[in-house]
């Protein structure tokens, strides 16, 4: 099934000159680029695309008294205020410099797309993928740093999370195939 999925290269990756090595592997996959610009994200955008939906904010909670637990540190903050802490670091992050977004065209290109990038974490992401054969964070030094994790890349996850974020992004100056 031939879809269409967002993609932005995030500072870290246009600040290490990484552009043409990340849309390469793109494109070497069968991927087309139906959409591209370079541009210094919005204040509007960043919170469109870090949307604090109720999903987002008990999932990323969980997350991180789940990773405290196993440290044995309990945090004492509700869900909102964990989620909103790590909305500003993915907010400080994305919006620190410019970044390339793109909207790729092709079979399965949701899934495909995902599987290129590879895990979020790119210490544990497997060798091969674009996070784990160019970059090295973890979430223990995002953590001691108060940061969130640098991963070169941000990709859609789903059919509609990628609608959603395409419009983010791209008004009707997206040309499509
Ligand atoms: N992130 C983080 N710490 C976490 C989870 C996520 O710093 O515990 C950051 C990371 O940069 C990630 C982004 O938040 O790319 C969005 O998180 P998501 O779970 O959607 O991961 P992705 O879809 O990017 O793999
Ligand atoms: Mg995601």
């Amino acid at each position: 099934m031939i879809e269409e999925t967002l993609v932005l290269i995030k500072p870290d990756g246009v600040k290490r000159s990484l552009i043409g090595e990340i849309i390469s592997r793109f494109e070497k996959a069968g991927m087309q680029i139906a959409g591209l610009k370079l541009i210094r994200p919005a204040e509007k955008q960043l919170n469109e695309h870090y949307l604090l939906s109720p999903e987002w904010v008990s999932g990323i909670a969980q997350k991180t008294r789940e990773a405290f637990a196993k440290k044995g540190i309990e945090i004492n903050e509700t869900d909102l205020q964990i989620a909103q802490r790590v909305q500003g670091w993915l907010k400080d992050s994305l919006g620190s410099g410019f970044v390339i977004a793109m909207v790729l065209n092709g079979n399965c290109a949701i899934e495909v797309v995902r599987k290129l990038i590879g895990a979020t974490e790119p210490r544990t992401a497997a060798a091969g993928t674009i996070r784990g054969d160019l970059s090295t964070d973890s979430y223990d030094l995002a953590d001691l740093e108060k940061r969130s994790v640098g991963n070169l890349i941000h990709a859609s996850s789903s059919l509609e999370e990628a609608k959603r974020e395409i419009a983010i992004w791209f008004q009707k100056d997206v040309v499509y195939y």
